[in-house]
């Protein structure tokens, strides 16, 4: 069984919930919808995921080693849609990396419910661009891997396997080969595959980087629904920073190297919404502005190219 609806559809245009829970009106200034529960959860104590003075430094080829990420600190609430942007080769797969458990960190804490991450759990799962899916299964095998992996039940992954197909619209493609479906399809396989194993949080690595604009704007549609139906936590990184206005909570703006949190911004606009909105393009402006000075120092690092030369 898909788990319970947290945040109903109306929910998602009627109101815009702040991190402290507080109820917003709409973009049309009517008040909010008084029988939309608000998300309990959201208190700013509680946290699903927390990095405390995390560094990484990573072995270089001179004796010198490179700090890829410094001193971060970031709490991610229960349910949220956290956004990550900043230059490339700022860190962020590498935080993402270190919550899934991959990868350990050169000091500090990841804290996943209070407890500490030191290895990959069923709780996290990482969704990338390369979709890792495997070409000799169907789809709907593909979907089911992960629950065999956990030791499922046939009866009980059958169902899954329907449910989740279904939530992604993809449920008369089961028998297909995934050399049979779109880019878009494809990816919508993969989120499939991740939600079935019921991760409490999906990290999701520039997932819709390579699809072309029409797709993106699908998938971010399905992806905000699939979010506010399961209550998911994601932690979403991408450079496309109208894309991390569009769907998330919050966004984090991280340094060019080494990746340090440079500004947070939470996103209070009312769902859904999408990428042409004015306030939307004005955020992303705003961030826009703030990152632009962190990938000057990244084309200087690069390609000794100079901003201002
Ligand atoms: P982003 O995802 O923001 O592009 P990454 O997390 O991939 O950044 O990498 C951050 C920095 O760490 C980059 O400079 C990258 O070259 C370096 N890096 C990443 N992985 C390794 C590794 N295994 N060994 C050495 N350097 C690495």
């Amino acid at each position: 069984m898909i788990p319970k609806l947290r945040r109903t559809t109306a929910a998602l245009s009627n109101l815009a919930i702040d991190h402290r829970g507080a109820r917003r009106s709409n973009s049309h200034g009517v008040a909010a919808d008084l029988a939309v529960v608000p998300i309990a959860d959201r208190t700013p104590e509680i946290s699903k995921v927390s990095l405390q003075d995390i560094s990484v430094t990573y072995a270089t080829n001179s004796d010198e080693r490179l700090t890829a990420l410094q001193d971060i600190n970031l709490q991610v609430r229960p349910g949220e849609f956290l956004c990550i942007v900043g230059p490339s080769g700022c860190g962020k797969s590498t935080l993402l990396h270190l919550i899934a458990g991959l990868q350990r960190q050169t000091s500090g804490h990841v804290l996943v419910d209070n407890t500490l991450v030191e290895a990959p759990g069923t709780d996290r799962i990482l969704i990338f661009q390369e979709l890792g899916l495997f070409p000799w299964l169907t789809v709907g095998q593909n979907v089911e891997f992960g629950l065999r992996m956990k030791g499922t039940p046939k009866q009980v992954r059958e169902a899954k396997v329907r449910d989740y197909l279904h939530l992604v619209h993809l449920q008369q493609f089961a028998d297909s080969y995934t050399h049979q479906l779109s880019g878009g399809m494809r990816q919508r396989v993969a989120l499939a595959r991740a939600l079935a194993t019921e991760p409490d949080v999906l990290l999701m690595d520039e997932p819709f980087a390579a699809l072309d604009a029409q797709t993106r704007d699908l998938l971010h549609d399905e992806l905000e629904r699939i979010w506010a139906q399961t209550g998911r936590t994601i932690i979403f990184v991408t450079h496309n920073v109208r894309e991390a206005v569009r769907l998330g909570d919050r966004v984090v703006l991280l340094t060019f190297r080494p990746g340090r949190v440079k500004r947070e911004y939470e996103v209070v606009l009312p769902r859904p919404r999408h990428l042409e909105d004015v306030d939307v393009a004005g955020m992303a402006r705003e961030i826009l502005n703030d990152l632009r000075d962190e990938i000057n120092k990244s084309l200087e690092a690069e390609y000794g190219y100079e901003a201002n030369a």
